[in-house]
């Protein structure tokens, strides 16, 4: 029996804090937050590295979760512990419908001083109101939630697409997932040393669930795509260790992403930690000459991100939404490349 606080995944204060740093809390375990990229985009001030690499519309993004807890406290992580930490789920469960209703109407909501800014086209204001892709990565492990696969389904008949991006530490809900238009794993070291020093995961088994995940992310029928966190002088070393790890995967895409110094994470790392593009570049040749199935792509400055995939996709790199919707509402059977494009697909 849980004790009357473990009822509700935040206390008041956590409540508070959220709000007051941009969140709106939907029902008792999700929550919005307008991305910076949703802004910019509206106002014509560029689009994220996810439009620049797959061709998701960024103004018309919702960002997303549906579990505010997480079983790490990262160090890198900008938003600290305003959020709980828990290995399992606990507290009310809501329905698919209330969380994806609630949460259009919170976004919409929020956005609706952006729409006023000199730069933010007619038809860009329009656009937004239609929602067309879903970040679930805000915060905590959305994969945690019971109904993930219902609410990923219900998305996906209203044909919005979907990113479900979790930490490796729940392979259970892994091998669950039925549907999604990309699944990604955060790595963020490539040694169990180092995995315990940067994530401070709370599971024991951190390591064992680590590579259950990227076993089972290997099985997947959907894209797959291993994100690596880069921070200068603290995870971009072990280049050998990062490619077995990433051939035991075997994603479609891996990112490398700069680590960026803002909010929590500035107490423990300094700006020098954050690497800049040519450092990524320098490790992205590296690896790619230990894994030679796989090959550069794209790169997008703003965000310090590079994209590299498999050989096997012929740089099909974009999605094909109209085919993942035909596809994942008719119950066929599919393999990522399916519904990957040599050229960019727009999702209206
Ligand atoms: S895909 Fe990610 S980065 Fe791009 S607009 Fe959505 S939340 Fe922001």
């Amino acid at each position: 029996m849980l004790s009357k606080e473990r009822q509700e995944q935040l206390t008041a204060l956590q409540k508070k804090t959220l709000t007051k740093q941009g969140y709106r809390l939907v029902g008792s375990h999700s929550a919005v937050k307008i991305c910076e990229w949703t802004k910019k985009s509206l106002r014509g001030h560029g689009v994220c590295y996810k439009c620049t690499f797959y061709g998701i519309r960024s103004h018309q993004c919702l960002q997303m979760t549906t579990s505010m807890f997480c079983a790490s406290r990262c160090k890198f992580c900008w938003r600290g512990q305003k959020a709980p930490v828990s290995e399992e789920w606990y507290g009310p469960i809501d329905s698919p419908e209330h969380i994806i209703n609630h949460s259009i109407d919170e976004h919409l909501k929020l956005l609706t001083g952006f729409g006023s800014h000199k730069d933010a086209t007619e038809k860009k204001k329009e656009e937004i109101k239609d929602v067309r892709h879903v970040a679930l990565s805000l915060t905590g492990e959305p994969i945690t939630y019971p109904l993930i696969n219902e609410i990923l389904d219900a998305f996906h008949k209203r044909r919005i697409s979907t990113f479900l991006v979790t930490n490796a530490q729940f392979p259970e809900q892994i091998e669950k997932i039925k549907n999604v238009t990309q699944l990604y794993l955060s790595i963020d070291a490539a040694t169990k040393e180092k995995l315990k020093e940067i994530d401070r995961p709370l599971f024991k088994d951190f390591w064992e669930r680590m590579n259950k995940s990227l076993d089972l992310l290997a099985t997947r029928k959907y894209r797959t795509c291993i994100r690596l966190s880069m921070i200068k002088s603290e995870n971009m070393g072990d280049l050998e260790k990062y490619a077995e790890l990433i051939k035991k995967g075997s994603p479609d895409f891996i990112e490398l992403k700069s680590y960026m110094w803002v909010g929590e994470s500035q107490k423990y790392y300094k700006i020098e930690n954050m690497p800049y593009i040519e450092d990524l570049e320098d490790f992205s040749n590296k690896i790619l000459q230990l894994l030679t199935e796989y090959e550069y792509i794209s790169k997008h400055l703003p965000s310090r991100a590079i994209l590299l995939a498999k050989k096997s996709l012929n740089k099909k790199h974009w999605i094909n939404f109209p085919k993942f919707f035909d596809i994942t509402t008719s119950n066929k059977n599919y393999t990522a490349k399916d519904y990957s494009s040599k050229k960019i697909e727009s999702n209206k």
